[in-house]
C-alpha cells in the first residue's frame, strides 16, 4: 500500500463528540473528506444537525447528528445503540466535547469545578469506554482519540482555570491506561494537546475575548491555531497509518509550551 493510501478513511465509521462546532467540526470534516461516515455527537442538537447536512452535501459521505451529553451514561449508551443501528460499525471515536471556567481556586463553587470536570474527564471517559466496549464485542481493531490541551502541559496565565488543567491532565492520563489495557485488543488510543484555537469557546467567551492579544504576544508563532489545523493530525491517529501508535499526546500548540 502506497503512503497516502494509508491515509484513507475509506468506509469507517466515525463518532465525534462535541462535534457540532470548534475543532469537533473540524476533525470531522478532515475526517469525512477521507472518507468516513459521521456520526455528530452534541448537546446542541440544531447546530449538529447543520453540521451533518453540510457534511453529507460536500463530502459525499452519510453523515448524521446524535444528541448527546456525555455526562450521561445513558446518553452515551444510547448514541452507541444508534451508531449499531445506522451503520453496524464504529471505527474511529474522537472524544473531545469539552468547556472551560474561569475562576480562582478560592472562589470555585462545587457546581463549577463538578461541571467541568465532569463534561471534561468524565464525559471523554464515559465515551471511550463504550466505544472501546463496542468495540472489543465486534472485534474491531479502532482508534480512539481524546481532546486534552496544552494546559494539561502547562498552567496557562493570565486567566484562572485550575478544574480545566486537572481535568485535562486528567485526560492524558486516562489515555494511557486505556491505551495500555486495550492494545490486546488492537485499539488504539491517542490524545491531541492544542495550544490556543480560534474557536467559539475562546472568541465568543467575555472573559477571554480581552486576553487574545495577550496570549498572541506570548506565542511563539504570535496567533491563535486554527481549527483546521488540527484536521491532519486526527487523521493520522485515527487512520490505520498509524497502527503502532498507541499511548501518545501530539501536542499541537505552535510551539507555545516550549520555553
Ligand atoms: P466549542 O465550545 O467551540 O465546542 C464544544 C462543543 O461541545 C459545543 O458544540 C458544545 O455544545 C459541546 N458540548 C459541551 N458540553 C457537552 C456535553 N456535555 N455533551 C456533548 N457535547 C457537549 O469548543 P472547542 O471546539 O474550542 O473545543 C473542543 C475541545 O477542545 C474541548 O475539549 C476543549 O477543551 C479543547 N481545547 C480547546 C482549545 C481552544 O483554544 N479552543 C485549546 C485546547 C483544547 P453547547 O454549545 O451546547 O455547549
Amino acid at each position: 500500500m502506497k503512503v497516502l493510501e494509508k491515509f484513507s478513511l475509506q468506509g469507517k465509521v466515525a463518532f465525534i463528540t462535541g462535534g457540532a462546532r470548534g475543532i469537533g467540526k473540524a476533525v470531522a470534516t478532515g475526517f469525512a473528506q477521507a472518507g468516513a461516515n459521521i456520526v455528530i455527537a452534541d448537546l446542541d442538537i440544531d447546530e449538529a444537525t447543520k453540521t451533518a447536512n453540510e457534511l453529507a452535501a460536500n463530502e459525499g459521505v452519510q453523515a448524521v447528528a446524535f444528541k448527546c451529553d456525555v455526562t450521561d451514561p445513558k446518553s452515551v449508551e444510547a448514541l452507541i445503540n444508534f451508531i449499531d443501528e445506522k451503520f453496524g460499525a464504529l471505527h474511529v471515536a474522537f472524544c473531545n466535547a469539552g468547556i472551560c471556567i474561569n475562576e480562582p481556586a478560592k472562589d470555585m463553587t462545587y457546581e463549577h469545578w463538578s461541571k467541568v470536570i465532569n463534561i471534561n474527564l468524565t464525559g471523554v471517559f464515559l465515551s471511550a469506554q463504550a466505544a472501546g466496549n463496542y468495540m472489543i464485542k465486534k472485534g474491531i481493531k479502532g482508534s480512539i482519540i481524546n481532546t486534552a490541551s496544552m494546559s494539561a502541559h502547562i498552567v496557562n496565565v493570565p486567566q484562572p482555570q485550575c478544574a480545566y488543567n486537572a481535568s485535562k491532565a486528567g485526560v492524558i492520563m486516562l489515555t494511557k491506561s486505556l491505551a495500555i489495557e486495550w492494545a490486546q485488543y488492537g485499539i488504539r488510543v491517542n490524545s491531541i494537546s492544542p495550544g490556543y484555537i480560534g474557536t467559539e469557546l475562546v472568541k465568543a467567551s467575555p472573559t477571554l475575548i480581552p486576553l487574545i492579544n495577550t496570549w498572541n504576544e506570548m506565542a511563539p508563532m504570535h496567533r491563535l491555531g486554527e481549527p483546521e489545523e488540527l484536521q491532519t493530525v486526527t487523521l493520522y491517529l485515527a487512520c490505520d497509518g498509524s497502527s503502532f501508535t498507541t499511548g501518545s499526546d501530539v501536542v499541537v500548540d505552535g510551539a507555545f509550551t516550549c520555553f
